[in-house]
C-alpha cells in the first residue's frame, strides 16, 4: 500500500511543479530519501469517511468528513478530517495522506496530500485488530501479533510544508486518487496470484488425503484457478511491459491491464481476498 501511494506520489508532485512552478517534488524526494534511508513503514491513508455519498465534499453538512485543510500557516497547514479502514495504521510509522476522489474548483481545501509521522501530535488511531488463532509450525510475526487496521483521525494536526506534496490542486486530486489506485491494482496483479497458489496447494492436498486426487472435477476446479490465476499475473507484466515513464521518471502500469487484472482477481471469490 505504501509502495503504490508513494509511487503516486512522486508521479503527481512532479506533475503540479511542471504545470505551476511549485516544488513539491523535491521535497517528496527528500521525504522519500529519509523513508528509505531510516527503513520506515508507512500506510495508505486515502478513503475519507464521507457522509452523504450522494453529496461532493463541499455540499456535506459537516465539512471535515473529507479530510481537508483549515488553516495555512508561515511554517504548514492544519489539516482536520479522517481516514477509514487505514490496513497496518496502528503500527506505521509514517502515515500517507493522499485524496479519496476527483475535486472540483470549490474543493481546493480538501486537495491535500503529505506524510507525517504516526504520532503526530492531534493524530488518533482507532484501532481493530484481529488475531489469528496461533499455529504450532510455520509461525511468523503475522501469527504472534496479528494485524490491525484503523479509522485515523487527524483533529487539527500540523503538517509542516516540508512535508506536504499537494495543497490546493484540485485539478490534480483525481490523477492522484486514481492513480495510487492503478498502482494498487497492478500489485494485486502479482500478491493475488501467490494467494490462489497457496490456496491451490491446499484444495490439492486436502483431495490427496480424501482419496480424491485424480476426480476430473476436482483438478478440472484446480486448474481454472490455476488458470485464472496466471491470467491475473499476466495481466500485470502486460501492465508493466506497457507502462509509461512519467515526468517524474516513475513508470506508471498501463491502466487497461492492472484493471483487467484486478477486475479478473476481484471476480475470483478465492481471490478476492482484500480491497
Ligand atoms: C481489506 C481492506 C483494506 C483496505 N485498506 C485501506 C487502506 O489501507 N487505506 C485506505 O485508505 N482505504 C483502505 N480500504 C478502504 C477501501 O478503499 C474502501 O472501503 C472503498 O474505497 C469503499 O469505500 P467505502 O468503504 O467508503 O464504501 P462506499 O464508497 O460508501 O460504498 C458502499 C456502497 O455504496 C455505494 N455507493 C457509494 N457512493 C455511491 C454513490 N454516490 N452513488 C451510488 N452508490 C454509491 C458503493 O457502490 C457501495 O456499494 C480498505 C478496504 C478493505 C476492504
Amino acid at each position: 500500500m505504501a509502495n503504490d501511494t508513494l509511487n503516486a506520489m512522486g508521479v503527481v508532485s512532479k506533475e503540479i511543479d511542471e504545470a505551476r512552478g511549485t516544488e513539491y517534488h523535491a521535497r517528496f524526494l527528500k521525504f522519500l530519501e529519509y523513508y528509505q534511508q531510516n527503513d520506515l513503514v508507512g500506510n495508505a491513508a486515502q478513503t475519507d469517511v464521507k457522509g452523504d455519498r450522494s453529496k461532493r465534499p463541499h455540499e456535506q453538512a459537516d465539512l471535515d468528513l473529507y479530510l481537508r485543510v483549515v488553516e495555512r500557516k508561515k511554517d504548514g497547514v492544519v489539516v482536520r478530517g479522517a481516514k477509514a479502514h487505514n490496513s497496518i495504521g496502528p503500527y506505521a510509522d509514517e502515515l500517507l495522506v493522499v485524496p479519496t476522489r476527483t475535486l472540483t474548483k470549490d474543493e481546493g481545501d480538501w486537495a491535500v496530500s503529505f506524510a507525517i509521522p504516526a504520532d503526530t501530535p492531534g493524530v488518533k488511531l482507532v484501532s481493530r485488530a484481529t488475531a489469528p488463532r496461533s499455529r504450532e509450525k510455520y509461525k511468523a510475526p503475522f501469527n504472534t501479533f496479528g494485524i490491525a487496521d484503523s479509522l485515523t483521525i487527524f483533529d487539527d494536526v500540523f503538517v509542516p510544508w516540508e512535508r506536504v506534496f499537494m495543497c490546493g490542486e484540485w485539478e490534480n486530486a483525481g490523477r492522484l486518487a486514481l492513480l495510487f489506485a492503478n498502482y494498487h491494482r497492478h500489485t494485486y496483479c502479482g500478491c493475488k496470484p501467490a494467494v490462489t497458489d497457496i490456496i491451490m496447494g491446499a484444495t490439492a492436498l486436502v483431495a490427496d488425503y480424501n482419496g480424491v486426487g485424480n476426480a476430473a472435477h476436482i483438478r478440472d476446479e484446480i486448474t481454472e484457478l490455476m488458470i485464472i490465476a496466471e491470467l491475473v499475473y499476466a495481466s500485470g507484466i502486460a501492465a508493466s511491459v506497457r507502462g509509461n515513464a512519467t515526468a517524474s521518471g516513475i513508470y506508471e502500469p498501463a491502466f487497461l491491464y492492472s484493471n483487467t487484472g484486478r477486475y479478473l482477481a476481484g471476480k475470483t471469490s478465492t481471490m478476492n481476498t482484500t480491497s
